[in-house]
């Protein structure tokens, strides 16, 4: 008889196991992918707003051309419409203090335009940003960049907190050299801004769903994966809503839920502990709008609000490292935000009709010491794999580092067997989160409690 084909159960439709999944499915192997949540996209997802009347996404995204990674990703899923690159490279931005607007326009020879660079900065004060390619491991943004100088303010401290979601008194220095490396030490063509004018689950999640459907996979959305069996080196079965699924002998795991959930999955995993909230206001605006710099999108300095975005009839605001703003009432935090908003774009009137989205534990801390917890893609058990933006891939936790951890997990399931076997657990285990163990032979007590599931709070 032919050995059944190997089938990978995959464990979140984020992007790490969406893009996991294509690539397995392209390259021939069953997947089953199983989604707690009733719809994929993890922490990149839109969905219908009723007191706006439209979709919305749960946080604007910045995308960049030096995204390589999740570009191909999208181009193989047939997502190439949903994508708009801009060109060339160009970032405008306003101070709110004293309405000063300039444009980052990178590429060629732009440090020696002034009209491309940050007002009152020289050359000098960007090569500095160099220092944190040469980082060591402890350092933070600020050890390297210290604050001060003209672009400090106004493009540093921006770019560290937008890039990696916490002060740049605690980001690491590396992920920020990481950043650099693949943008603007790149070039023009890898810093072009990429817009998705109809909306995050529009570019990245439904042509995945519509390709794996069409390949054969079995999509389990609304199931949650709560217990793993472990036995001897290998994980032998899955509870998914506390329904037993057993694994062949060739079949494998590829675990691509949040770190806490898989922290509580993987007895004895070391993750990077969750790191602060974003938060989003999308504004409905009747009339027509335009940014200043004449983008679809504008950074700020100086306030509250980080980065604006306009699309479809919305304005929406961006936060980074927005534990106390996530924290106020929903009311509060637009009534704060708004006239920013008003203020940039020049606009009279009453707040308009908004929606507060709050995800907190919006990407895991990226301190060194965090960054230090990330684990790799293969476990001492032979058939589970990690993925996800909190596993190690050299990068901030993005969109960018969740499909390369989720392509390297595929390619590590594909070349399984290959695996180097450590025995190490003489009984098999099952682990259990929210409850206490279901099962244990080994007399350990593997579940932690505490928070579960998807970080989505909406104020
Ligand atoms: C508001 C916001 C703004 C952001 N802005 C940017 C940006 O501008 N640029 C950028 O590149 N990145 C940005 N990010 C980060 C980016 O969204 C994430 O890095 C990326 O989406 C993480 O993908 P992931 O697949 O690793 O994890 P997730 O998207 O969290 O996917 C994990 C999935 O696992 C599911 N799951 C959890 N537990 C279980 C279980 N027990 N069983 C089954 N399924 C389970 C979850 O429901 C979820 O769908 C932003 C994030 C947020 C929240």
């Amino acid at each position: 008889m032919a050995e059944p084909t190997p089938t990978v159960h995959v464990v979140g439709a984020g992007l790490a196991g969406l893009a996991a999944s294509v690539r397995l499915v392209e390259a021939g192997r069953r997947v089953v992918l199983y989604e707690q949540a009733p719809q994929a996209g993890g922490r990149c997802r839109s969905f219908p707003d009723a007191t706006l009347g439209r979709s919305v996404d749960n946080g604007s995204h910045m995308v960049l051309s030096g995204n390589r990674a999740l570009l191909d990703y999208a181009r193989r899923i047939g997502a190439g419409d949903a994508l708009m690159e801009l060109r060339s490279a160009a970032f405008p931005f306003l101070d709110l203090r004293d309405g000063a607007e300039w444009t980052l326009r990178p590429g060629g020879l732009w440090l020696f335009d002034p009209a491309r660079r940050v007002p009152g900065s020289s050359p000098r004060d960007y090569l500095a940003a160099l220092r944190t390619l040469t980082a060591g491991r402890g350092a933070s943004v600020a050890d390297r960049l210290p604050p001060g100088g003209p672009l400090f303010d106004r493009l540093w401290r921006p770019l560290a907190v937008s890039a990696m979601n916490g002060p740049v008194e605690r980001v690491s220095a590396r992920l920020f050299g990481a950043v650099l490396r693949e943008t603007l030490l790149r070039g023009e063509a890898a810093c072009r801004p990429v817009l998705t004018p109809h909306g995050l689950s529009a570019a990245f999640v439904d042509p995945a769903l519509e390709r794996l459907r069409a390949a054969g996979a079995t999509l389990s959305l609304g199931s949650r994966v709560d217990g793993l069996r472990f036995d001897g080196d290998r994980v032998s079965e899955l509870s998914v809503g506390g329904v037993a699924v057993a694994l062949g002998p060739a079949d494998s795991v590829l675990l691509a839920a949040p770190a806490w959930v898989a922290e509580r999955l993987v007895p004895d995993l070391v993750v990077p502990p969750p790191g602060p909230a974003i938060v989003n206001v999308h504004f409905r605006l009747d009339e027509p709008v335009r940014l200043p710099g004449g983008l679809p999108f504008l950074g700020l300095a100086g306030g509250t609000a980080e980065w604006l975005f306009a699309r479809d009839g919305l304005l929406s605001v961006t936060v980074s490292d927005a534990d106390a703003l996530a924290a106020m009432p929903a009311e509060a935090v637009a009534a704060r935000l708004w006239p920013e908003v008003a203020r940039a774009l020049r606009l009279d009137g009453p707040i308009r009709p908004y929606r507060v989205v709050k995800e907190r534990r919006a990407t895991p801390d990226q301190s060194p010491d965090s960054v230090a917890r990330r684990p790799g893609t293969r476990t001492r058990w032979r058939n589970l794999l990690l993925a996800g933006d909190w596993t190690e891939t050299g990068l901030p936790a993005t969109l960018e580092a969740a499909v390369r951890s989720g392509n390297r997990a595929a390619d590590a399931a594909l070349s399984n067997g290959n695996n180097p076997i450590r025995r190490f657990a003489p009984f098999p285990v099952f682990t259990m989160f929210r409850r206490r163990p279901i099962w244990t032979d080994g007399g350990a007590v593997l579940a932690r409690p505490g928070p579960e599931g998807q970080s989505k709070k909406r104020g």
